[in-house]
């Protein structure tokens, strides 16, 4: 068949793609990448295919994932900011709504409310895991259920790369008719309950990102999975404009071979074959990777034992994919404050961060009515956590340079 429009990729193009794979960022500047020949060569094979877009190797990414994490459907998109959007909107969220998530995550988590029109709340975190409490939860929603005022989605962050109290989120999301959303950013390759996170057992849908800086990487890219056939159907018509091609999902019949119809608003959240290639590429060594993120985490639990910092805890039943190491400063314990040791750090080449900022605190969500004070937890979690290097290229040595950095810092 002769096509209607073919793309015009030659060699040059390819090699330009190929140099930005082999540098040190492949979005938002530097990161910190795993890319061997393997994903190159997944990357080139697609520009040499026909399919740059909405060809074949996207379904083969969700395909891939829906099998490893046990769920019947995976709908892959841009990033997981629009995951997390369409999700929302597949919940049914809208104005007059409420969507609940914890303040200690990144602005996303909050932010796909505020774009279908919905309020936002927040629940404290728990001072142990630095999760959504679900126990906060609970009475939370005792209050609300008597005002009148309950949420219609739950965001439950795997912060860190550990699930929430899952379990527990899904009796309260059962008693009080909310949907439960996990955003597992942080927790692909993540198991809870013996399962793998995003087998949506005890949650509607889940969210996985993509990023460069997470667990593995598409350089852009979000996936939402799900057991329910009506949300995935949902999901793939948002990312798509809201049309389809389906004629059992339009309204009246289809005029011929040409036809498509769009039955609601949605967006162009589509993911292109060229980052699904290098995902599924990352994606056989995705269980490497997060060994050696476990061994990491392992290692500083070991080494930091007689610093004063306080380690993550351990949720019930979750095993966590370690995305994140971070540590509390015991700052009653430490002659230095908590902005004089991460500055140490970052003096010395370590390149520390902090997650997050609580998001009420925000001035975009100042501006909504929250203020200090409100989520007493995650502000006080605020004032002492530092995240460490964590990622499988992080070797022994340069961990025990962390260390011992972190130690003549808190002496
Ligand atoms: C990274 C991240 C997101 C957003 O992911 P993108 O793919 O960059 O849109 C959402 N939630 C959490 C918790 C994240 O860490």
């Amino acid at each position: 068949m002769i096509p209607y429009g073919r793309q015009n990729v030659d060699e040059a193009d390819i090699e330009a793609v190929v140099a930005v794979l082999q540098s040190d960022g492949v979005t938002q500047g530097a990161v910190i990448e795993n890319f061997e020949r393997a994903d190159i060569d997944a990357v080139v094979a697609v520009l040499q295919s026909d399919w740059l877009t909405q060809g074949p190797t996207i379904e083969r990414f969700e395909q891939a994932m829906a099998e490893r994490c046990q769920a019947d459907f995976a709908v892959a998109v841009c990033n997981a900011t629009a995951a997390l959007h369409i999700a929302c909107l597949a919940a049914g969220l809208g104005p007059g709504d409420y969507l609940w998530t914890t303040p200690n995550t990144f602005l996303a988590s909050a932010n796909c409310g505020r774009y279908c029109g919905a309020d936002i709340d927040f629940v404290d975190i728990d001072p142990l895991t630095w999760n959504l409490d679900a126990e906060v939860l609970a009475s939370k929603l005792e209050l609300a259920e008597r005002d009148g005022l309950l949420p219609k989605v739950l965001v439950a962050v795997a912060f860190a790369g550990q699930s929430c109290d899952m379990r527990r989120i899904a009796q309260l999301a059962q008693r009080y008719g909310f949907t439960v959303i996990e955003d597992a950013s942080h927790a692909v390759g993540a198991s809870y309950a013996g399962r793998p996170v995003g087998c949506s057992e005890f949650a509607a849908m889940t969210v996985f990102s993509f990023h460069p800086v997470k667990i593995i990487t598409s350089a852009e890219g979000g996936m939402v999975l799900t057991n329910r056939a009506d949300l995935a159907e949902r999901l793939q018509r948002l990312r798509c404009h809201g049309m389809t091609r389906d004629p059992a999902q339009m309204i009246g019949p289809t005029h011929g071979p040409w036809y498509y119809q769009q039955v609601e608003l949605g967006f162009n959240y589509r993911i292109t074959d060229l980052q699904a290639a290098l995902g599924l590429s990352q994606m056989s060594r995705l269980d490497d990777f997060v060994s050696r993120r476990r061994e990491l985490a392992a290692r500083y639990e070991r080494l930091l034992a007689y610093l004063p910092v306080t380690l993550p805890s351990a949720q019930a039943e979750a095993d966590s994919a370690w995305h994140l190491y971070v540590i509390r400063l015991q700052t009653e314990r430490i002659s230095r404050s908590h902005r004089e040791v991460f500055e140490g750090l970052r003096a010395v080449g370590i390149g520390v961060n902090l997650h997050y900022i609580p998001v009420h605190l925000q001035p975009y969500y100042r501006d909504l009515g929250f203020a200090e004070g409100d989520f007493p937890e995650a502000e006080r979690y605020y004032a002492e956590a530092i995240s460490l290097p964590m990622f499988p290229l992080l070797s022994d040595e340069q961990q025990d340079h962390v260390v011992e950095q972190l130690r003549r810092l808190t002496e």
